[in-house]
């Protein structure tokens, strides 16, 4: 059994842009496009904007990326920011976490590791911080788990047993799955997950602003704050008014400069 304490974020796919396709557009309708920025996340959000005034050409007010979409953010003007998508890939993070992810319904697309077909009797586990930092705690917490994953690998064994007697008639892979699936009652919320998370930038700005905050729970609050640092990365424009901060109890937690755009 192996703990785990660090989430991990794969970016595995970012927006891209069609140039020749743009320019065609523009070709189209006799203007140009002044931009200085060659970041497709941030280009698809000034295009986009751009095309709601059709200020191309000579009717550009602002010349720079980070001018234009800056103030298309302070304006509160979101919806723009929906047409750059990432897709990332989640890895070490426990089943307690996703559930908290997944309550985030708008502008997301989730993929997960399935318990009903994948066989979790070499499952990874998420250790609290605040139990792997007291010895005491963190053998209370390990006893825990490893009498939940004995468990559910008796129970697993046990009911395949039964399906088969009840059900040999069913193709192996169905039998396994309904063993698998009544097992997986008995596996704790700190189970290791896998999940494909895709989102545009309108709503990884919200998902950071919440999930980043002071009140929310510590294991998410972290990959808020690692979310945070790699969406600055993939687009300083779009994600720039946010800053990580240092909360009270000595870990990061995340800022918005504008909370809900
Ligand atoms: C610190 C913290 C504690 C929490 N505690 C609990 C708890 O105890 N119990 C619990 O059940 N949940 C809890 N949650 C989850 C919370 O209630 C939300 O479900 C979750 O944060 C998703 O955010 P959201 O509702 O803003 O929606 P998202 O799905 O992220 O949507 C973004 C925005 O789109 C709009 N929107 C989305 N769907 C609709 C809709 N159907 N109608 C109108 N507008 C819509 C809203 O403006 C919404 O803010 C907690 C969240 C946090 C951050």
């Amino acid at each position: 059994m192996r703990i785990v304490t660090e989430p991990e974020i794969y970016v595995v796919g970012r927006q891209t842009l069609d140039n020749a396709e743009v320019q065609r557009f523009l070709k189209d309708h006799e203007t140009y496009w002044e931009t200085d920025s060659e970041n497709n996340s941030e280009l698809i959000v000034e295009l986009a904007g751009r095309v709601c005034y059709m200020s191309f050409g000579v009717k550009q007010f602002r010349k720079t990326n980070d001018a234009y979409v800056g103030n298309l953010i302070n304006q509160g003007h979101g919806s723009v920011l929906e047409h750059a998508v990432w897709d990332l890939l989640l890895t070490g993070v426990s089943r307690s976490l996703t559930h908290e992810l997944v309550r985030h319904r708008t502008g997301t697309g989730f993929s997960q590791l399935s318990q009903r077909y994948v066989d979790e009797s070499t499952a990874d586990f998420v250790e609290p911080g605040v139990i792997a930092d007291d010895p005491e705690l963190h053998t209370l917490w390990q006893q825990s788990i490893e009498a939940s994953h004995a468990a559910y690998k008796e129970l697993v064994a046990a009911l395949a047993q039964r399906v088969q007697e009840k059900h040999g008639d069913l193709p192996r892979t169905q039998r396994l799955k309904m063993a698998k699936e009544a097992a997986r009652s008995v596996l704790p919320n700190a189970t290791e997950t896998k999940m494909l998370f895709s989102a545009n930038a309108r709503a990884l700005r919200w998902i950071i602003t919440l999930r980043g905050g002071e009140g929310a729970e510590p294991e998410i609050r972290k990959f808020a704050v690692k979310l945070c640092r790699i969406m600055q990365q993939e687009a300083p424009v779009l994600f720039g008014d946010f800053e990580i901060v240092q909360l009270a109890d000595g870990t990061e937690g995340v800022q918005a400069g504008h909370t809900k755009v």
